[in-house]
């Protein structure tokens, strides 16, 4: 037995143009690949479609990814590789010292950490850091920093061309 007239009307949808249609399916259809809803339309529905344009604005924010940032765990000796990050300021100060760096040494994890009163005494603390990982007798080849003004400076730069010092900055806005 079949209904010929059916008691509700049948609900039908309505897209200005058949290219308006792809895209009401390709978003209807999770954001599929709109090859792949074009050939749906022609075989289920017998509906022939143009690819106008190959992605929608959703799909370019939604389906974007990154390659993995890999692994830096390619050193093989104290001081090859060392990381610097100033912390602050700090509301409630310590005898003033309203901020810290800290010196993160790649292959043992050793911190070294020093107070500071304000940013601009990064440079001082980095020499001293130098001098002292100097006298436990390890080569300190390579400073990994964010962009700070207080590491990308002249000074900074200056000594560590000095000292033969590698001296490297982060990707903007990449924590990792
Ligand atoms: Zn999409």
């Amino acid at each position: 037995m079949e209904v010929l007239i059916p008691n509700n009307p049948i609900e039908v949808n309505l897209a200005t143009s058949d290219d308006s249609l792809l895209q009401l399916y390709h978003e209807r259809w999770r954001h599929q690949d709109k090859r792949h809803v074009k050939s749906l339309l022609n075989h289920e529905l017998n509906i022939h479609v143009n690819i106008q344009d190959e992605l929608s604005e959703a799909c370019i924010y939604g389906k974007a990814h990154r390659l993995s940032l890999g692994s830096r765990n390619n050193c093989s000796s104290p001081g090859e590789l060392i990381f610097a990050d100033v912390c602050g300021p700090f509301d409630n100060t310590f005898r003033r010292f309203q901020y810290f760096v800290v010196f993160k040494d790649q292959f043992t994890k050793f911190r070294c950490v020093f107070f500071l009163k304000q940013k601009s005494d990064v440079a001082s603390a980095f020499l001293e850091f130098l001098a002292y990982a100097t006298n436990l007798g390890h080569i300190v080849k390579e400073v990994i920093s964010d962009n700070g003004g207080e590491f990308d400076n002249k000074e900074v730069r200056m000594f560590l061309k000095k000292k033969g010092v590698v001296q490297r900055f982060t990707a903007p806005y990449t924590p990792e």
